[in-house]
């Protein structure tokens, strides 16, 4: 995590500093290696957030278009007492998830069953093959940025988001910042949309729009 309390204050974390997490109150000690993103990190294995992925550079990038203070949120569920932090919740209540490892389709169910308005932001740059048979496999855009592709590479990347929630993948800087429309996992057809990064997190800063009309790759042609 970015962000524990320190001496009751929130902070990020400096060499040889411990902390206590903001969620789960439990002993957290800062991780501040040359090679590392600089974390808080768990004492000890804890039930803290089991949702919560090591944070990488590609995050933080992310993260930072966003204030501070909308940063890992910690929502909880009234009735259950649930507890999720979530990596960004703007000032308007959307939920944007920026996700870089695989998770199971139950477990991104049960994530937009927490968080309800939600958008996922995917890493899809994590593998390089992703990228370029991303972008050949897509048709040109059109003058709606909209493009058409029939998914042709190994990996699962599209099957695993096929979700009801809005999902973007971030191919990376040569490859493009995608909303993915729609998906057919047995066509393996699709249609994406060629989406500016600072217009993203504009629209979400300035409450534009939370991205729910149109639904997810999910929704039906
Ligand atoms: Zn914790």
């Amino acid at each position: 995590m970015r962000y524990a309390n320190v001496d009751g204050v929130r902070a990020e974390a400096q060499p040889k500093v411990r902390g206590v997490c903001r969620s789960c109150g439990g002993e957290v000690i800062s991780k501040c290696g040359a090679h590392v993103v600089w974390h808080w990190s768990h004492r000890s294995l804890t039930n803290c957030d089991h949702w919560w992925e090591a944070e990488t550079e590609w995050h933080r990038r992310w993260k930072d278009r966003f204030h501070e203070s909308w940063q890992e949120v910690i929502l909880r569920d009234e009735l259950s007492g649930e507890k999720h932090i979530a990596d960004v919740r703007t000032g308007h209540g959307v939920v944007v998830e920026f996700q870089r490892s695989t998770i199971e389709p139950a477990e991104v169910a049960a994530r937009e069953q927490f968080y309800q308005r939600m958008v996922w932001v995917i890493d899809g740059s994590k593998n390089e093959f992703d990228c370029v048979n991303f972008s050949n496999s897509r048709s040109g855009v059109n003058e709606n940025a909209m493009a058409r592709f029939r998914w042709s590479g190994r990996s699962k990347l599209f099957q695993r988001w096929h979700s009801t929630k809005p999902v973007f993948i971030d191919f990376g800087e040569d490859h493009g910042f995608w909303r993915i429309c729609r998906f057919d996992p047995k066509s393996k057809e699709g249609v994406a949309l060629l989406v500016d990064r600072d217009m993203f997190a504009a629209a979400l800063i300035g409450a534009e729009t939370d991205f729910s009309s149109g639904g997810g790759p999910a929704s039906t042609f």
